[in-house]
């Protein structure tokens, strides 16, 4: 997962001892943990970690795990982010109001700590890709993050780790435009003081890199914003 930043998963459980299995597990695969054990803590989480994904448990002290799903899927910032609900309720109608609430996938406790590992990385890479290890491609560009290679109409480009990671969050989302701030988050990690003329300087590197074998600039400075792929 080298790639980039590794994924963030969110743990809301109010069982110490759930917890404690999940976060062993998700960072025995390499991924970031945050964990809340109550619906204010974990709202709180959503806002100021912005996780890549949000294991959630239906039945909590206060806050209900379906009133947080609904309130993370309506909120235009966070809608995106994948939930997995865990409930101990099997009932087909349950089911059926957990996913109508927006919730991406539904495991029933309890639960097979393969298969809902198994679960998450489907989830995962479909919003994080590059970090799970698959192969990218955008126009003429193929970014294969297993193999840590990057080419372009055929013929292998040489990029430095930073514009790797660059390159690879980019071609996530093609079109979307990334501010300084979010690239600075998912490439460099928010624990590191990274002025943000470094980020001009190191896309103007990527820049150089995609085009060192011809073809054009895929890379779009938005004025007064940041930066796109296409
Ligand atoms: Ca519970």
């Amino acid at each position: 997962m080298a790639a980039q930043q590794a994924p963030c998963v969110l743990v809301v459980e109010d069982e110490g001892a759930q917890r404690e299995v999940l976060r062993y597990n998700l960072e025995a695969e390499g991924f970031r943990v945050a964990m809340a054990e109550n619906g204010d803590e974990a709202l709180l989480l959503v806002a100021e970690e912005k996780p890549d994904l949000i294991v959630l448990d239906w039945m909590l002290p206060n806050v209900s795990g379906i009133e947080i799903c609904r309130r993370v899927k309506a909120n235009p910032d966070t809608r995106n982010i994948p939930i997995i609900m865990l409930s101990a309720r099997s009932e087909e109608n349950d089911r059926v109001r957990g996913l109508e609430t927006g919730a991406d996938d539904y495991v029933v406790k309890p639960y097979s700590v393969v298969e809902l590992m198994a679960r998450l990385r489907t989830q995962l890479r479909r919003t994080r890709p590059a970090a799970m290890g698959e192969r990218l491609v955008f126009e003429d560009i193929i970014l294969d993050s297993a193999e840590h290679r990057v080419y372009r109409d055929g013929q292998q480009l040489h990029l430095g780790p930073t514009e790797f990671r660059l390159l690879s969050t980019m071609m996530e989302k093609p079109g979307r435009v990334w501010t300084r701030e979010q690239l600075l988050d998912r490439v460099w990690g928010r624990d590191i003081y990274v002025d943000t003329r470094t980020i001009d300087v190191h896309v103007g590197r990527l820049r150089k890199a995609l085009m060192a074998k011809g073809g054009s600039d895929p890379v779009r400075t938005v004025r007064g914003t940041g930066y796109s792929l296409g």
